[in-house]
């Protein structure tokens, strides 16, 4: 290391990991995919492959255990990672959990977490099968690596997008941002006098989507039944407008997505304008929605049609006619990402 000082918030956060990744090189055939995707893809002989995927949560950055309960913070590391493998197409079948955890922790609470973390396997029908175990001076933090299995030919990369695809997003967007800023509403409140009740009332599908979102796992059955295909694939953890570049950028595409045709829930909506908020701008720049994006071919387009689980958002263009987001009054905008920056400079 020279004496030389740069700043890791020069890079951001994408910059950073091209940085520190860029000089490897994969040594096995078997790596099929490495850094770049939502999960590493794994040659295991036969007609199958292996996903894998890691996130690490920290206490302060991803979660705030003044309103976060630890059991919904086991519940939500495990499906965020079970996302990733999801937008690999792929199924997840095993585990592992990793945590360094402050004395500020009795046992007590890290059963709770355990407990979310069992939930969380049996409803996305995943094994636990090891982790590690660490102490550490401050909180919590807990890293999950998750594994699936996906036929070679079903894999869903970033970056398999083609001109004239269209853009189809699963659920509804902005709801996760919006329990967040209740939560954090209540929180200052709460703060000021500790003896006020937090107002959650009719909030509770836009908190339940921050506090306890679910991996759509379904949304791979459904494909599946449907025989669509998609050509690519990426989970919403940053927000709409963050996937949609990387999409675009990893297949080398440009796209057009419409305002109007985004799927926002009405209740995130009214929260939203009570808040000052556009709706829509929840819905791209938000983030933690764990919905599916994926590209189908136009000729798929039937197939979903209609299907309350998938909306038509737009369509892939090419790479030299931009990445365009089309306002309500049908002007061109070029598409930026917003969502959460862990580090500055993006
Ligand atoms: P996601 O949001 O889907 O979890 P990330 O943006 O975290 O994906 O990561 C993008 C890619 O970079 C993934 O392939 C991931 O495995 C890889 N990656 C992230 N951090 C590191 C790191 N510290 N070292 C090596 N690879 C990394
Ligand atoms: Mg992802």
């Amino acid at each position: 290391m020279s004496d030389k000082r740069t700043e890791i918030s020069d890079l951001g956060e994408f910059g950073l990991i091209e940085h520190l990744t860029k000089p490897f090189t994969l040594h096995h055939s078997s790596s099929l995919l490495g850094v770049g995707d939502d999960a590493a893809v794994i040659d295991i002989g036969g007609d199958d492959a292996l996903v894998v995927s890691t996130d690490l949560l920290t206490e302060g950055i991803h979660f705030n255990l003044m309103y976060m309960p630890l059991k919904h913070l086991g519940y939500k590391s495990v499906a965020v990672n079970v996302s990733d493998i999801c937008a690999m197409n792929a199924t997840p079948t095993q585990i592992t959990v990793s945590i360094s955890v402050s004395n500020r922790f009795p046992l007590e609470a890290l059963e709770e977490l355990y407990e979310g973390i069992r939930l969380a396997c049996d409803q996305y029908k995943v094994d636990l099968v090891g982790g590690d175990t660490s102490s550490s001076y401050s909180g919590l933090s807990i890293s999950i690596t998750a594994i699936g299995t996906v036929k070679k030919d079903k894999i869903t990369y970033r970056s398999g997008a083609k001109e004239y695809d269209l853009l189809v997003v699963t659920g509804d967007l902005g709801a996760a941002y919006m329990g967040l800023q209740v939560l954090e509403r209540e929180k200052e409140v709460f703060r000021a006098n500790p003896n006020v009740q937090p107002e959650l009332d009719g909030h509770d599908y836009i908190i339940e989507r921050q506090l306890k979102p679910e991996a759509r796992k379904d949304i791979i059955g459904f494909l599946a039944e449907l025989d669509v295909l998609p050509t690519s694939m990426i989970d919403i953890s940053d927000g709409l407008a963050s996937e949609v570049l990387h999409l675009c950028k990893s297949s080398n595409v440009g796209c057009h997505v419409y305002d109007e045709k985004l799927p926002v829930d009405a209740k995130t909506a009214m929260t939203a304008i009570d808040f000052n908020l556009d709706p829509n701008t929840c819905a791209l720049n938000g983030g933690e929605d764990y919905e599916l994006l994926f590209t189908i071919k136009q000729e798929d387009f039937d197939k979903i049609k209609g299907n309350p689980h998938m909306t038509v958002i737009g369509h892939i263009t090419n790479a030299q006619d931009g990445i365009y987001y089309i306002d309500k009054n049908g002007s061109a905008i070029t598409l930026r990402a917003q969502g959460w920056k862990h580090f500055e400079g993006e």
